[in-house]
């Protein structure tokens, strides 16, 4: 079927500017940024947004730059997305370690604000805000991934709360977060995709949950297994309404898939490449770097504009589906270019260079670029149906 104008006209990315005083943190960032990170290994520059470190979180939280766009009552900055944009961006590109409060940054306090209960709200913002409360994503299980609706976990009510039963799978970080935002069935439907709903999960080593870290091809375990059995949760852990989990994720999953993270994962490599060939850059090396640079420049003007409608309160979930497909086939090419490049060898011992340490430790990682928040099929699948097209 052919692309006509009227399913173009679904599709809303606005160019937009980032305004005065979101450029006006930058430099502080930066200042920030030398002053915590001087010493920093290069290898771990290369996991940026899955590199974790629980005393970094804390000073961004110190300085107001997680939930900055939050209500202050909740511990927030009431900044702009536009500022909070810089801070993420400048973050990426120095391959600083936000991965311990990134979720909840990203898309569990979202949640929370948009359909926790009050108490919810009260107690977990202010931590999250201070980079004391950590979460992870309960979406994915053994046999539901891509059919993500298929999910088996079951929430079952009692009287004085629930009784959880199941397994969650590839949960990134469960074994250092105090809570799992869980996707569970609490009835049986008609249609899979009704009798869904999303629980607050407690991961403070209660009676019933079980965390099993799994060792990924490059020897990180940030992967983990999450079962429950007979895990018991408070009668206020439901978030939102009972059989409403399903719309509520495909709001989540907007947060997730729409910001910087979705282009920048390889950011140090870039600029290594770009340090480690100076002023000797060959036509075929600056029509290379000439093209990388364009690629960035739009995927920016991209996660800008997303940046945009997520702080009018809209759902980008199309939009955010191609910039993450298009932002992960540019950032899983980027090793692969490089080595195209440089006589260089991918390496991870100590006595290896800066740009052989990153290019071997995103060699490792970028497969699952294109697997992470959804994968390409599936992305493309959830763009052909938002053009119409499907
Ligand atoms: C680094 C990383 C971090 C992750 N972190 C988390 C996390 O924190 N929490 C969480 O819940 N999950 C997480 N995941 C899991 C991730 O969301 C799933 O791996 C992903 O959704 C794919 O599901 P699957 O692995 O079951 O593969 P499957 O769904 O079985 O897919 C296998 C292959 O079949 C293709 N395929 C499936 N369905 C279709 C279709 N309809 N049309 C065309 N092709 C199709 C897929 O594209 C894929 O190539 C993470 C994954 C990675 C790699």
């Amino acid at each position: 079927m052919a692309v006509s104008q009227e399913s173009v006209s679904r599709f809303r990315l606005d160019p937009c500017r980032l305004p005065a005083e979101a450029e006006q943190l930058r430099g502080e960032v930066r200042a920030f940024l030398a002053e915590h990170l001087a010493s920093f290994p290069t290898w771990r520059r290369a996991y940026t947004w899955m590199g974790s470190d629980a005393a970094f979180s804390r000073k961004m939280g110190a300085r107001g730059w997680i939930g900055m766009t939050w209500p202050q009552q909740y511990g927030g900055g009431e900044r702009s997305s536009f500022e909070r944009y810089v801070i993420l961006e400048e973050m990426l590109a120095a391959g600083a370690p936000v991965a311990a409060h990134w979720i909840a940054d990203r898309q569990s306090g979202p949640l929370l604000l948009k359909y926790g209960t009050e108490r919810q709200r009260s107690d977990i913002l202010p931590r999250i805000c201070r980079g004391e409360a950590f979460f992870c994503i309960g979406m994915s299980e053994p046999d539901s991934g891509s059919d993500l609706a298929s999910v088996r976990t079951r929430a079952e009510r009692l009287a004085d709360g629930w009784r959880l039963n199941g397994t969650k799978l590839w949960t990134s970080g469960a074994a250092h977060c105090h809570y799992m935002i869980a996707l569970v069935r609490t009835s049986a439907a008609e249609k899979k995709h009704q009798g869904l709903s999303q629980f607050l999960v407690p991961l403070d080593g209660r009676e019933g949950i079980t965390i099993r870290p799994i060792r990924d091809l490059a020897g990180n375990d940030h992967f983990c297994e999450v079962t429950f059995e007979d895990a018991r949760l408070d009668d206020d852990a439901l978030i939102g309404e009972e059989g409403a989990g399903w719309g509520q994720v495909m709001a989540e999953l907007a947060y997730e898939r729409s910001g910087p993270e979705r282009y920048l994962s390889c950011q140090p490599l870039l600029a290594a490449l770009a340090r480690h060939l100076g002023g000797e850059a060959g036509p075929r090396e600056q029509v290379a770097i000439g093209r990388q640079v364009a690629h960035l420049a739009t995927l920016r003007q991209m996660t800008l504009s997303l940046a945009g409608l997520l702080d009018r309160g809209e759902n980008p979930a199309l939009e955010a589906a191609v910039t993450k497909d298009l932002g992960g086939v540019f950032e899983q090419d980027l090793p692969g270019l490089v080595q195209s490049l440089l006589p260089v060898e991918p390496r991870v011992d100590d006595g290896a260079a800066e740009i052989q340490q990153l290019l071997a430790h995103l060699t490792q990682n970028a497969p699952s670029f294109s697997l992470r928040g959804g994968t390409r099929e599936v992305l493309r699948g959830i763009i052909a149906r938002g053009l119409g097209l499907r």
